[in-house]
């Protein structure tokens, strides 16, 4: 049997033969991106987007004086990090929203898990599904009624939207 870069991930618990499911995991590239992942939220938590100059302002938000589906997102994920689930909500409650949900995907993709219904109709369906919900967050936060107003993002951090 060749050598192989890839270690394997036995789904099943039992030792992998041809009876049990058992895929391919690179490790290297786990490893990346546990890495990557690691030092963003390490910069988020420790570097507050309210009181530092380091973050990219939203340029959609400076041309436009709307909110676009990522605003407060960067303010949000500090809040998150140092427990302040409300706060983080009202910044971005979309991207707070979409974090289990990635972490979904992410270990769906990580484990190779099959998808119930066809692999490419699925992912497009997915994408559209996604793509809809962006949208519609996008033009809802930007209302300038109740409740659609909570949407957006703190009024004493429009002026800082990151
Ligand atoms: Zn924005």
């Amino acid at each position: 049997m060749a050598a192989t870069q890839c270690t394997f991930v036995n789904t099943g618990g039992a030792a992998c033969n041809a009876a049990t499911v058992c895929v391919p995991v690179n490790r290297f590239a786990t490893l990346i991106a546990v890495t990557a992942v690691a030092a963003v939220a390490l910069v988020l938590f420790y570097l507050d987007p309210m009181t530092t100059g380091y973050y990219p302002r939203c340029l959609f938000h400076q041309t436009t004086g709307l909110y676009c589906p990522g605003c407060g997102t960067t303010r949000a994920l500090h809040c998150l990090l140092h427990g302040r689930f409300r706060e983080a909500v009202h910044d971005n409650a979309l991207a707070i929203l979409a974090l289990p949900v990635l972490g979904v995907i992410i270990l769906w993709r990580f484990l190779r898990w099959q998808p119930p219904v066809a692999g490419s109709r699925f992912r497009t369906i997915g994408i559209v599904v996604f793509l809809a919900i962006v949208a519609t967050f996008g033009v809802l936060r930007n209302l300038p009624c109740e409740p659609f107003t909570w949407l957006a993002p703190s009024a004493e951090t429009t002026s800082n939207i990151k």
